[in-house]
């Protein structure tokens, strides 16, 4: 596999290239739109990666080139990369590079090639892959030897101020930190963070992704105005962020907030209970109670969050009637994928079911898969 990946690298820069390195999309079982809010979050990583093949350049020089890209090689100086410097997906790695030069690292110009089969823009976060990926290999090739969790970190700083993306930190912690067999329990504040095993085959279970494929285009601006209606909403409350409002303190809180943004904030108290419900239920072996809280949780999204759409709503809706012990949208929102809780025998009839759906509201076919516990960020 290393030969196939260095002789493509080998037509496109030139050289032999160091080594390859792997960062895995993540799909968040619940959690969702908590981690902005100091809260909780339960994802793991799918078995889908994006691939880096790398060399070090003493040039000060840095060429990227995706497989999934524009076809070109975009080379770009080092010392003059700035937040906007860079347009299109070279944003990502090269933000990267900023933010590891930014935070004091030595590292200068490298050659990278990336392949991926993570779908882009599907709420599988195939962007905080590409960049722990490319965070992982620099460090390596720069001897710089970071953690996982400190990839994770320079790979949000670079989607936040060099991309101008303002994720929280789950998708980057998700896609460096998890590990094979388990989901990653993570307290966004103080990024303690916790393997929770989960064997979805022990449990006769299977987790079916399904890719909506659509986005739909308020998504970017609508996910700043949450982000910042959560914030306001903290700020009248008198707390840091939201994770500080106590549950039995929400009904008094709520009458003390303006009527629009009341039901963000019962979303995200609810949300970070609903993770604590998750991983005490894992804790004692029984998965399928994640299916009740995984379509309670899209109820939330739905009808206080608003961040699903009729696609996700329908694919939420369809699977459950055709068997799934639940299911929620996953990811941002407004399109992008669902994840539904599946028992084995009942795979075929709800991937059908949702087919079905699908066909009869005349949306595109939805692409599926099945997904278990995946490693994380790592040298292949
Ligand atoms: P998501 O992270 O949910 O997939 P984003 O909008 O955050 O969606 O990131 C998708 C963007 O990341 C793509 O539009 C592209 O610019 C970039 N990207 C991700 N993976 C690759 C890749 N393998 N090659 C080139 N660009 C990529
Ligand atoms: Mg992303």
């Amino acid at each position: 596999m290393f030969e196939e990946a260095a002789t493509e690298f080998e037509a496109v820069h030139g050289t032999r290239p160091t080594g390859t390195w792997a960062a895995p999309g993540r799909v968040n079982l619940i959690g969702e739109h908590t981690d902005y809010n100091d809260g909780f979050v339960l994802p793991i990583a799918l078995p889908h990666t994006t691939r880096v093949t790398a060399r070090r350049r003493d040039d000060g020089r840095l060429r990227l080139f995706s497989a999934q890209g524009d076809g070109q090689v975009t080379e770009l100086a080092v010392a003059d990369l700035a937040p906007g410097s860079v347009a299109g997906w070279a944003g990502y790695p090269a933000g990267v590079l900023w933010a590891l030069r930014e935070a004091g690292h030595r590292v200068g110009g490298a050659d990278l090639s990336f392949d991926s089969d993570v779908p882009t823009g599907a709420g599988l976060s195939s962007s905080a892959a590409l960049e722990c990926a490319t965070a992982a290999a620099l460090s390596d090739l720069y001897g710089l030897g970071l953690t996982a969790a400190e990839l994770a970190l320079l790979a949000q700083h670079a989607e936040n101020a060099f991309v101008g993306v303002p994720c929280g930190a789950m998708d980057q912690m998700a896609s460096a930190c998890c590990t094979r067999g388990a989901a990653l329990h993570l307290d966004t504040r103080t990024l303690q963070l916790r393997h929770v095993p989960l064997d979805l085959d022990a449990a006769g279970l299977c987790l079916l992704v399904i890719d909506t494929r659509v986005k739909h285009d308020l998504g970017d601006g609508a996910y700043a105005a949450l982000r910042a209606g959560c914030e306001r909403a903290a700020a009248l409350l008198g707390l840091p962020a939201l994770r500080d409002l106590a549950p039995p303190d929400l009904p008094a809180a709520l009458g003390r907030l303006p009527a629009e943004l009341g039901p963000l904030v019962r979303h995200v108290v609810g949300e970070n209970l609903r993770v604590a419900e998750a991983v005490e239920r894992l804790e004692e072996g029984d998965v399928a109670a994640l299916g009740p809280i995984l379509t309670a949780g899209h109820a939330s999204l739905r009808d206080d969050f608003r961040v699903s759409c009729a696609e996700t709503d329908l694919a939420v809706e369809s699977a459950v009637r055709a068997g799934a012990l639940g299911a929620r949208m996953t990811g941002g929102g407004f399109g992008g994928s669902v994840i539904a809780l599946v028992g084995t025998a009942a795979l075929p009839q709800v991937e059908d079911g949702v087919r079905a759906a699908f066909r009869q509201a005349g949306f595109a076919a939805p692409v599926t898969f099945t997904a278990v516990p995946s490693p994380g960020t790592r040298r292949l």
